[in-house]
């Protein structure tokens, strides 16, 4: 036999609680009632209900002083309250809902409306219930894979630098030895291994920053020589391409005090990403700027560009969009620029429409000085 769901009725008047007591049993709840106040809350205590309708008005405890009591209570503030009373008064109305009723019925009832706000708001609770243990299963399973990716990536670092030593030796002493088809393998290898090393080392600063077990170390750093070394770095991919980069800076030096292993990744996801979306024959526009005591950096490229909807979602871990390129990366490069963003109290955002390009930028708040 399933248990029947319970409800508590408070209310000064004996006559309104068999009123109302006999039309919810009838239709199958377990109803306890009382016309104190006092003895009400003692009772919800001791056993909490489902759900409690409480008169608005009565002598030694008004139902507004009840119900904050009872919202006050850990353990009975998810109770559903429904207040009863005699007046419709908007005023009363707001009061009722102020004070952490969920609904308001007036006097004389209406049987139908009653029991149809008693189990409209029980199904919603029961829901509301069920969500929140959704919900928390869900991050639970969300910090067991954060958890264990951690500690394969973690793992993988070793095996990784066993191959990469070992590429390294093969290609330094034996090069001469072997057939161009298996220098070119021994290049893909190597080029495969290199993107998952950086992969690897990303998940592990990610987790990190995630964790706040990450500490800066904040330096002044000149932006803009960070942005043209970058630049000059990225020279063979982007005469590759046939890709223009234009450093556009004012004013130089631009002194930031920021953490430059990570800012230099930042800036390195986002020329990479400008890169790899740009056409042949167009220009990437690094920017660097002073505005409103911030410096701003921006990344424009003149790609395919990304439609609204899905600017905040390529910053959320493993996002990646469908675009038609090949798959390089696994959707943490923006993960970790936002992170590592915020980390300084900067602010990281994108700027695009599809088909007109796309600018990445960010903030960083610790501009030392500008000359
Ligand atoms: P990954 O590390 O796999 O490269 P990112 O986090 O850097 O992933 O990027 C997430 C997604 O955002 C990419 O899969 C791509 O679809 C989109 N994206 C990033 N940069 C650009 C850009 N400059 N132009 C168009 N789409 C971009």
């Amino acid at each position: 036999m399933t248990e029947k769901t319970s409800i508590l009725i408070v209310d000064d008047r004996p006559e309104n609680l068999r009123l109302l007591s006999a039309m919810l049993e009838q239709t199958g709840y377990a109803v306890r009632s009382s016309t104190s106040a006092l003895r009400a809350l003692a009772v919800a205590r001791r056993e909490p209900p489902a759900l409690i309708l409480l008169d608005m008005r009565m002598p030694e405890m008004d139902g507004l002083a009840v119900c904050r009591e009872l919202k006050a209570d850990p353990a009975l503030q998810v109770i559903p309250v429904i207040f009863i009373s005699a007046l419709a008064e908007t005023e009363d109305k707001i009061k009722a809902f102020q004070a952490g009723g969920i609904d308001y019925i007036t006097k004389p009832f209406q049987e139908a409306e009653v029991l149809a706000r008693v189990t409209t708001h029980l199904a919603l609770h029961r829901q509301k219930a069920e969500l929140e243990v959704f919900n928390q299963r869900l991050k639970e399973l969300e910090s067991l894979r954060d958890s264990l990716t951690h500690m394969i990536v973690h793992d993988m670092r070793g095996p990784l630098s066993v191959i990469n030593g070992h590429l390294g030796m093969i290609r330094l002493f034996e090069s001469a030895n072997l057939s161009g088809e298996v220098r070119d393998s021994l290049s893909a290898i190597q080029a495969g291994t290199t993107r998952l090393t950086r992969m690897v080392a990303e998940m592990l600063v990610v987790s990190k920053l995630e964790a706040g077990l990450l500490n800066l170390k904040l330096k002044p750093r000149n932006l803009v020589a960070l942005a043209r070394q970058l630049v000059a770095d990225h020279q063979v991919d982007s005469d590759r391409l046939a890709v223009q980069i234009n450093l556009m800076a004012s004013p130089e030096p631009l002194t930031v005090s920021l953490d430059g292993e990570l800012i230099e990744r930042v800036l390195q996801n986002l020329l990479g990403n400008a890169l790899k979306f740009s056409p042949g024959g167009s220009a990437i526009e690094l920017q660097l700027a002073v505005v409103a005591g911030q410096a701003r950096v921006a990344v424009r490229d003149f790609g395919p560009g990304i439609a609204p909807e899905f600017h905040q979602k390529v910053f959320e871990k493993f996002s990646q969009l469908e675009s038609g390129k090949i798959r390089q990366g696994c959707g943490l490069g923006l993960a970790f620029c936002k992170l590592a963003i915020e980390a300084h109290g900067g602010r990281i955002g994108v700027d695009s429409q599809p088909g007109h390009g796309s600018t990445f930028w960010f903030t960083l708040p610790g501009v030392v000085r500008v000359t």
